[in-house]
Order: C-alpha cells, then sequence, then structure tokens
C-alpha cells in the first residue's frame, strides 16, 4: 500500500532525528499493510548494519532488524557445547506466524515486538526466555526494560514516541532451560489463539508465559514445578476477566478454557523426566 502522506524516506537509526510525524520502519509488513493518515516521514533502521544475532557467554543478543528469516536458520549455527535447549523454541514459534514469503524474509523481530499484536510470536519467544529490550530515545538516553513488560496491551508498547527498540538480549540460564511449546488457531493457518511457553530451569524455577490468549504476555514465577492445582489456582488469580483477549480468532471463554488445559499440559510435560536424546 502507498502511503500517499509520506513525502519522505530516511535512512537512519539516530532517535535524535525523529520528530512528530515519524515512524521507524524496518520490514514494512505492518506499516505497509496499515497506511497512514498523518506519517510524514519514514526513517528506515534496516541498513544500520546491526549484527542480526550475537553469541556470547551472558547469551544471545538479537538485533531488532534480525528478520524472522534469519532468526529461523540460528539455531543450526550455535555450537552443540553452549546447551542452549531453549533454542528448541525459536522454530515453533517463527512458524506461528501467519507468514508469506515476504513476511518471512523481511519482517523483523523488533517490528513484531513493536505492534504489540497479542498473537506476537517474537513477543512470546524473547518474554518467555526472560529477553530484555534496549531501547534508544530521542532524548539521548537508554533505558532497558523486560520484554514481557514492553508490550503493555493489544497493539500498546511501553515506547514512548520516538523511542527505539535497539535489541533484545536473551540471557544463557534461561537459553540452557528445558521448554515447553503449545500454540492453538482456530484454523490451521489462522493467527494463534493460544500461545503458550512454558521454561524449567536448572535451579528447579518453573516460568510459565501466556500470549495470544491475553491481551499481553503474562508470567507466572514459581520456586519449583507447582502441582496441577496450584498451576490453575495461579492462572485464575492472576489472569482477571478482562485480560482475556477477544477478536475473530478466538473468544475469551474458549482462551480461558484452552490456557488453563495447555498450561497442564506444559506443567506435566516438564514434570517428566527428561526423554533421553536419540542415539
Ligand atoms: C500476510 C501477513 C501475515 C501476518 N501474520 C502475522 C502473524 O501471524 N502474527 C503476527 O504477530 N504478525 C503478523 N503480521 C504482522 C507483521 O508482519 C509482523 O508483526 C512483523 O513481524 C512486523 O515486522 P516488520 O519489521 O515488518 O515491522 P514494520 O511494519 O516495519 O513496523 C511495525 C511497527 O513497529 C514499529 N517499529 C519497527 N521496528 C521498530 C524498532 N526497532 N523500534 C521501534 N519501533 C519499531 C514501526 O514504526 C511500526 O509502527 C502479518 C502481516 C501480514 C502482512
Amino acid at each position: 500500500m502507498d502511503i500517499s502522506t509520506v513525502s519522505e524516506l530516511v535512512r537512519t537509526a539516530d532517535p535524535q532525528q525523529w520528530r512528530p510525524g515519524d515512524a521507524w520502519l524496518a520490514g514494512g509488513t505492518v506499516l505497509y499493510s496499515n497506511g497512514s493518515e498523518d506519517l510524514q516521514r519514514l526513517l528506515d533502521i534496516t541498513g544500520a548494519g546491526w549484527e542480526p544475532l550475537t553469541v556470547s557467554d551472558a547469551g544471545l543478543e538479537i538485533a531488532a532488524t534480525c528478520t524472522i528469516a534469519e532468526l529461523y536458520a540460528f539455531p543450526d549455527a550455535v555450537p552443540a557445547d553452549r546447551q542452549w535447549q531453549a533454542l528448541n523454541l525459536v522454530r515453533p514459534c517463527c512458524e506461528s506466524f501467519v507468514a508469506s514469503f515476504k513476511v518471512w524474509n523481511v519482517s523483523t523481530v523488533g517490528g513484531n515486538i513493536c505492534t504489540g499484536l497479542p498473537a506476537g510470536p517474537m513477543t512470546a519467544l524473547t518474554a518467555a526466555l526472560d529477553g530484555v529490550a534496549l531501547i534508544h530515545s530521542p532524548d539521548g538516553t537508554s533505558r532497558r526494560v523486560p520484554v514481557a513488560e514492553l508490550v503493555v496491551g493489544d497493539c500498546r508498547t511501553a515506547l514512548a514516541p520516538g523511542e527505539l527498540l535497539r535489541s533484545i538480549s536473551v540471557p544463557a540460564a534461561a537459553l540452557r532451560a528445558r521448554t515447553a511449546f503449545r500454540q492453538l488457531s482456530l484454523t490451521r493457518l489462522g493467527r494463534s489463539g493460544v500461545l503458550l511457553i512454558g521454561r524449567l530451569d536448572e535451579d528447579g524455577g518453573f516460568v510459565l508465559t501466556v500470549t495470544a490468549a491475553t491481551k499481553r504476555p503474562v508470567q507466572l514465577r514459581f520456586a519449583t514445578l507447582p502441582d496441577a492445582a496450584g498451576l490453575r489456582a495461579e492462572l485464575n488469580e492472576t489472569i482477571d476477566a478482562s485480560l482475556w483477549h477477544d477478536d475473530v480468532h478466538g473468544l475469551p471463554q474458549w482462551r480461558h478454557y484452552m490456557t488453563d488445559r495447555l498450561g497442564e499440559e506444559i506443567r506435566a510435560q516438564l514434570a517428566a523426566p527428561e526423554p533421553a536424546p536419540v542415539p
């Protein structure tokens, strides 16, 4: 779609160049789908030259401009001795996109998070792994915010006007955790109506991240794996009726029911001994 109000494309990733009427442009798959009646300039960050994925002993840094295709290819490139078994989540999360060839190859991890869709699979992935967003502001300062707190509602984020998401840091401890993934859509190729990720850390801690079913990510944290009743009670305590998402991709009642059910499946999977590797 043409955005006929736009008169300038500026190649920059400098937030101090941002002014009202500007939008950061990454893959453009949302910007050009939704259109706009007031945007005047697009600030294109795709030429910033940020390394898409950087591995270190501290963990993984994902540049905001990393594409879905680059992320999907990444698990094969990580040396096995890192023992980052949580990278098992990368491909199911990427596959949770209703992705055309274009969305797969040009849309970005940062663009997905900044769009703030409840079903955003990159929000789900990075929130579930305790990813922390590095944000640069137009006043020259920077701040860090957990991804789970960056998306605050349906297509709403905690970004102030002009703030730029630079990267997401995923800690090595979360990458070493055992994980379990469940995703449901009402139709075979539909957008996620429920997407849950469970994480069992090396210290025995359990984290359940609920996305798509709720308007924003919801995380439950336990010092040890709870029993079924404990998990159900915590889910019902934490997610009040107003948080269940309601759109064409699922009724709130269905999302609530399936969250309870898939949460229990995840809990039971992670409670069972880890399957031996296939020889
Ligand atoms: C056919 C189709 C299917 C889709 N299916 C899904 C789906 O299943 N699930 C889903 O979640 N989405 C889906 N989308 C929406 C979209 O493609 C994705 O959310 C995608 O990841 C957005 O990334 P992008 O780089 O194209 O974002 P852009 O369109 O470039 O940007 C999206 C928004 O984020 C802002 N932004 C981008 N990068 C940054 C940054 N680094 N810092 C601050 N702000 C930034 C932009 O200003 C804009 O407001 C679909 C879109 C299409 C067209």
